[in-house]
């Protein structure tokens, strides 16, 4: 895993729900000097995710051999028995094949990783308008069953508290003006005027 200055990491954390993927997404759709960190998880595939491109899905015992393997740069057990983690090949892949790394990655995570590479990395709290309009878009995201959501609406009520530890915040109100947003946060971190770099 490599240091090198010129090689950059932005890393989109938030609550469930809050748009991280829709932001992400959009961002590895319009640059082509980004990748995503495709990290880890033991969870369960939802139908329209990819292997290799959402996650590397794996089971439980296999994501604990990667642990004992010391093959995480960090990982999170973020609800019972569902464990995330991002390994250390992602940052050799994506930097090898110069491009600058996106994470979408929930709140402890995203902290290591700041301390970790620095100045070298943007990290980003998405923030939704309020925890009604959240939980609101988690329901309709349909992914969840009751006790799953029942799990995540725990979670995110302490993750709501995180907002200051991160270098800036993103308001996710209307989907255009954060996308746009967005785009003026990874151009101004890497030093390129946005016309140049569409
Ligand atoms: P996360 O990756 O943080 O869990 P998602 O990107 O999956 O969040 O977004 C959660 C749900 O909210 C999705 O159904 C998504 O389409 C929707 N969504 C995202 N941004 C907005 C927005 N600005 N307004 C309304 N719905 C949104
Ligand atoms: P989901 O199940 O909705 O895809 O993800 C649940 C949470 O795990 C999200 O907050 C997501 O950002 C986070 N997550 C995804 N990958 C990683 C990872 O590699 N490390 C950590 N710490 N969290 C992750």
């Amino acid at each position: 895993m490599g240091k090198k200055k010129n090689h950059k990491m932005f890393i989109f954390t938030a609550p469930s729900g809050s748009g991280k993927t829709t932001v992400v997404r959009h961002l590895l759709n319009k640059y082509n000097f980004l990748d995503f960190s495709v990290s880890a998880t033991s969870r369960e595939k939802r139908p329209h995710e990819v292997e290799g491109k959402d996650y590397y899905f794996l089971s439980e015992e296999e994501f604990r051999t990667k642990i004992d393997e010391g093959a995480f740069l960090e990982w999170e057990e973020v609800y019972d028995n569902q464990f995330y983690g991002t390994l250390k090949s992602e940052v050799d892949r994506v930097w090898e094949a110069g491009k600058h790394m996106v994470f979408d990655i929930e709140v402890n995570g995203a902290t290591n990783l700041k301390k970790m590479y620095g100045d070298q990395a943007l990290a980003v709290f998405i923030k939704v308008p309020s925890f009604m309009e959240l939980v609101k878009r988690l329901k309709s995201r349909k992914t969840e069953s009751p006790s799953s959501l029942k799990k995540r609406i725990k979670r995110i009520k302490r993750e709501l508290t995180y907002e200051e530890s991160f270098d800036t915040v993103l308001i996710n109100d209307k989907l255009e003006v954060t996308l746009q947003e967005a785009e003026n946060i990874v151009c101004q971190f890497i030093g390129m005027r946005k016309e140049s770099a569409e």
